[in-house]
């Protein structure tokens, strides 16, 4: 009876510490930094921050979100992180079981969330991430059943094609670089781990979305009507939702009509 309450703890609390790593990833990668050394540091005062204080969720909290040294505040995201990662874990772990499906979408979570709080910040999707998850994404297809060989191929060719023609299509018309080719990436990264047929719908679904925050965001600020938002995180979000109610979501989609 215990492993029913330690086993899916564990998971959380290990997923957590991944989390702890993809914070580091968030704040290194755009600024060309090494993510294995130095250790990690506080951004203010750069002192390295010591083990004891690094516990996931548990020492921003015990800390009072502040540096030990010299009191400057860290952002809530580090803790949200965190959390995010260990609630991610935990939930493809409901959903997949200890299987290799758990860990492979888990590392595409991974991946997604590193992708979305660094296009946040900074409006970039580094191809450091995206191009290896596109071959990491295809050799997984050989032997997990998320996607075949032949979907995962054909994942690619569609997710990497059809945003590149939208953007073309876009920048032809308004004269101006609406999608990146970042995005373009992330896309074949999405196709080649969950195959064609998650492409349509993560497309579909992140434009959806974009349309619905963004029409709501230049509502709020008026001047600002050329502030571009970033279409990664849509394309993040929308690809986990895949993962969790792709099936139903389609089925619900499709038989819309007949209500
Ligand atoms: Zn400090």
């Amino acid at each position: 009876m215990a492993t029913l309450v330690y086993l899916p703890l564990t998971i959380f609390l290990l997923g957590s510490c991944v989390g702890s790593f993809l914070n580091v990833g968030i704040y290194r990668l755009p600024r060309g930094l090494s993510i294995i050394s130095p250790r990690s540091f506080c951004p203010q005062c750069q002192t390295p921050i010591k083990p004891y204080d690094n516990i996931p969720l548990l020492s921003y909290f015990l800390l009072g979100g502040k540096c030990r040294n010299c009191q400057a505040r860290f952002s809530w995201r580090y803790p949200f992180v965190e959390a995010l990662t260990g609630g991610m874990a935990l939930a493809l772990f409901v959903k997949f079981g200890l299987s290799l499906t758990f860990f492979s979408t888990f590392a595409l979570s991974a991946g997604l969330i590193v992708i979305t709080f660094i296009d946040l910040d900074h409006r970039i999707i580094p191809d450091v991430i995206s191009l290896p998850g596109i071959a990491i994404g295809f050799l997984l297809a050989f032997f997990d059943s998320l996607a075949t060989v032949k979907d995962s191929l054909l994942g690619i060719i569609a997710g990497g094609g059809s945003l590149y023609v939208v953007a073309l299509v876009y920048e032809t018309l308004t004269k101006r670089e609406g999608m990146g080719g970042g995005d373009v990436k992330l896309l074949a990264m999405i196709g080649a781990w969950l195959g064609w047929k998650a492409i349509l719908f993560t497309l579909f679904f992140a434009s959806l979305l974009g349309t619905l925050i963004g029409g709501m965001v230049m509502l709020i600020q008026k001047e600002g009507r050329h502030y571009a938002i970033p279409f990664g995180p849509f394309l993040a979000f929308s690809a986990l939702a895949y993962v969790f109610f792709g099936p139903q979501l389609i089925a619900w989609y499709l038989n819309w009509g007949r209500f």
